[in-house]
């Protein structure tokens, strides 16, 4: 998730300023049992606050701790995330057959999946087959046995996902009360926001684990299962099944995982994906090999290092037909070694010739379109257009 920056001069709500200081108070403790007393005051207060949709309070918090107490911050964005994909609850009326009485744990979960087309990446609904696929992939290769299972029949794209915390709550606790009955939840996908359409984009199918308290959730939480082995039978087995919802798309599945941690791992994982996705794209769309492309590499910054932006052109023209952002995701990721990073990638997909440019780019976008402009081999700012006589893309391009 991309983490706030901005800070408000306004002076904090009361529940805000509780917040800033139990974290803060998490954030210097000692011991683990301190550590305990602090977070069981910060699930309760932001549960609370999940319930009464008060995002604007988090946002506060966070922004005051992010200028005062990094640790602190850190502590509070990460009890906020897992208040929103993490529910305890008592599941009413005892049935002797389920056994669905008592205390249960609810996970949210996503399972990303990286995709690209000539065409477009569909966003849209699931088919009942498709579903039940999944389900079944689900539940033998990634899920603790005896693990409740709910999936929402919807291919989200990342501008689709509920937006801010109180929002990923609610969908969280409908997922929940499907999965404690076995059932999965119906979204109505033509109500979902228009969806920008990219060459490579990351596509999410969301769901929940539910299951007693203190039991595992994940294949890899019992003895003899791994992550490593429940992502090699996902791809094997659910791989195939999505086939039908991406006509027509080149994709590869990631391991289904909470939430926020799938969320995040997909971000990582695009990058990479869509330098290959973009060669490749280039490929079909001209009928050349890699060997006659070459990219131009470049540091964009807004201040500070924002992203790279890769241009691609023909080895023998400096018209930049295509483009795509490697954005920077962490304060820990160092602009040099991404750049080593991304020209390695370009040769390892058999790119002709690698350009990485040293100077500073403004972070700038076409104004008709917002496209990003990419760098050229004579080192300025352009937009990626296709020859004339080409077929329509599905990207930003005009
Ligand atoms: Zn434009």
């Amino acid at each position: 998730m991309k983490r706030r920056r901005q800070h408000s001069r306004h002076h904090l709500s009361r529940d805000a300023e509780r917040l800033a200081w139990l974290a803060a108070g998490l954030a210097d403790s000692g011991s683990r049992v301190e550590d305990a007393y602090w977070e069981g005051e910060l699930a309760a207060l932001i549960d609370k606050l999940l319930r009464a949709a008060e995002d604007e309070v988090f946002n506060q918090a966070l922004d005051r701790l992010y200028e005062s107490h990094t640790r602190a911050y850190d502590e509070l964005a990460d009890l906020v995330e897992a208040g929103a994909e993490t529910g305890r609850f008592q599941a009413g009326g005892e049935s002797p057959e389920t056994g669905a009485g008592g205390a249960w744990t609810g996970l949210l979960i996503a399972l990303p999946v990286l995709a690209w087309s000539r065409y477009a990446v569909p966003a849209k609904g699931l088919s009942g087959g498709v579903m039940q696929g999944l389900r079944a992939q689900l539940s033998a290769h990634v899920m603790a046995g005896g693990a409740r299972l709910a999936l929402a029949d919807c291919l989200y794209s990342p501008d689709q996902l509920p937006r801010g915390y109180a929002e990923t709550r609610r969908l969280a606790d409908g997922l929940w009360q499907a999965a404690l009955a076995d059932r999965d939840l119906h979204v109505e996908a033509k109500k979902l926001p228009e969806t920008a359409v990219y060459v490579s984009d990351v596509r999410y199918i969301l769901g929940a684990v539910v299951v007693p308290a203190g039991h595992p959730l994940f294949r890899w939480n019992e003895p003899d299962g791994s992550r490593a082995e429940a992502l090699a039978r996902w791809r094997e087995q659910a791989g195939p099944n999505l086939g039908a919802a991406l006509a027509g798309c080149a994709y590869e599945l990631l391991l289904p995982d909470a939430y926020f941690a799938a969320w995040r791992q997909a971000d990582r994982e695009i990058r990479p994906y869509s330098l290959k996705a973009a060669v490749a794209y280039m490929q079909a769309l001209f009928n050349r090999p890699a060997g006659l492309m070459r990219a131009v590499v470049a540091p964009f910054y807004d201040g500070w290092l924002a992203e790279y932006r890769v241009g691609f052109t023909l080895a023998n023209s400096d018209d930049v037909v295509h483009g795509v952002v490697w954005p920077l995701l962490g304060s820990d990721e160092e602009g040099g070694e991404m750049a080593g990073e991304i020209e390695r990638l370009l040769k390892e997909a058999g790119v002709g010739e690698v350009l990485v440019q040293g100077q500073r780019y403004p972070l700038e976008y076409c104004d008709d379109c917002g496209a990003p402009l990419y760098p050229s081999p004579e080192g300025e700012s352009v937009h990626a257009e296709l020859p004339e006589d080409m077929e329509s893309p599905p990207a930003h391009l005009h």
